[in-house]
């Protein structure tokens, strides 16, 4: 395996915080020989635009554009919300998507048995639960033209944004999903609002073609959004592969959160198409954001940065034993009991960010 070319952009709010964490867990792979990587950090969000002007300098995109893979914080917040909507896209984590075209976000969700005191769902309901959303991320809702704020004639405003999506784009985030799902337990479930959106209404032709045409032997179904929100907390076990949009995958996502006991253990892989050379250009981020309410204060959980560094793992190092180490150390450190806030149920030990890093570093020691 060849030497890996690392790049992490801390970002905003818990980014940095929960950044240290994942690397110093990267830099325990590195340490022990298991894979070969160089990591090195590029300044990025609302801390390089105080330094010099702008949210992702010259150099960083230089980075972006070069880098074997990226490991990334947060992006946002009230600093950040103050800059200029242009000035933001052209610094932001959509820019990269774009740039890199990460057209698929993988976003695994599993049940924890550890966490179930911790889990705001019934062990009944939530139990067992292992599925993952496949969101398409560089098209639809965030993406489409035309958008902006404009001023009416009679003086009132008008907010547009479009939805859109051609058929490439579906069947190439079609293919990624029944690929994925012919790796499980062979199930698809695309999520739409066809019944009231053209767009929805292509997605799910298409979908179906490239079903029938070829991935016949994956099981596929249909499913409104808005049912799949209601689904989610009331039978998750239901699911193996979600195949959706972009908006609908960014809220179906987050409210899969509660399947796992919190946002802060939701893990996110953002992969491009493989390139002639061979490379994938990837991006690794946890599914949320930069959580300004609990910023500076070391009690953010890291976990989901560092599970998405068991992704960074598995699809940029093609090490899928060196994943399931990281995906059991992490497991052996909530099994010990090590719980940040957002997972403390009464009676449980609290920790904060850098004694998660602790606790998972010592339990790496312990499996290895
Ligand atoms: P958020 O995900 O930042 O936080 C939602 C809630 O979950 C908050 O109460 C927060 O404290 C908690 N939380 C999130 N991550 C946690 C963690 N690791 N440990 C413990 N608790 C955690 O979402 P928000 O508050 O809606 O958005 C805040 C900012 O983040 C906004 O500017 C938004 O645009 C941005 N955002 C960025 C990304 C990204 O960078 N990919 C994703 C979502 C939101």
């Amino acid at each position: 395996m060849s030497k890996r070319d690392l790049l992490v952009l801390a970002g905003d709010g818990i980014g940095p915080e929960v950044m240290a964490e994942a690397c110093r867990v990267a830099e325990w792979f590195i340490g022990k020989g298991r894979i070969e990587a160089t990591l090195t950090a590029s300044p990025f969000g609302v801390s390089a635009w105080r330094d010099s002007g702008e949210l992702m300098p010259a150099s960083t995109l230089q980075r972006v554009r070069e880098a074997d893979a990226i490991l990334f914080g947060a992006n946002g917040g009230p600093e950040y919300d103050a800059i200029p909507h242009a000035l933001r896209r052209a610094g932001s984590l959509l820019r990269i998507r774009k740039e890199l075209d990460l057209y698929a976000n993988i976003r695994p969700v599993r049940h924890w048995p550890e966490l179930a005191a911790s889990c705001p769902l019934k062990d009944e309901v939530a139990g067992g639960t292992d599925l993952v959303v496949v969101r398409e991320n560089t098209s639809g809702l965030y993406f489409g033209e035309p958008r902006g704020i404009e001023t009416l004639a009679d003086g009132r405003k008008r907010g547009v944004n479009t939805q859109s999506y051609s058929s490439d784009e579906i069947e190439r985030i079609a293919r990624v999903a029944f690929t994925l799902a012919g790796t499980r337990q062979g199930r698809v479930c695309s999520v739409d609002k066809s019944n009231v959106m053209e767009s929805g209404a292509l997605w799910r032709e298409v979908v179906h073609r490239v079903h029938r045409e070829e991935f016949p032997r994956i099981e596929l179904s249909d499913m409104l959004a808005d049912n799949c929100a209601m689904q989610l907390v009331r039978a998750p076990r239901q699911f193996d592969v979600i195949l959706t949009d972009n908006m609908f995958g960014d809220l179906l996502s987050d409210c899969a959160g509660s399947i796992s006991g919190s946002l802060g253990m939701l893990p996110s892989a953002s992969l491009g198409a493989r390139r002639a050379d061979g490379r994938l250009p990837a991006l690794y981020e946890p599914v949320h954001g930069s959580a300004p309410d609990i910023a500076g204060q070391g009690v953010a959980n890291p976990l989901a940065a560092v599970l998405s560094f068991a992704m960074c793992l598995q699809y940029t190092f093609g090490a899928p034993g060196e994943a399931d180490l990281l995906l059991r150390a992490v497991r052996q450190a909530l099994a010990d009991g090590a719980r940040t806030p957002d997972l403390a149920a009464s009676g449980s030990r609290r920790v904060g960010t850098r004694q998660m890093g602790d606790a998972v570093l010592a339990a790496l020691g312990s499996l290895a």
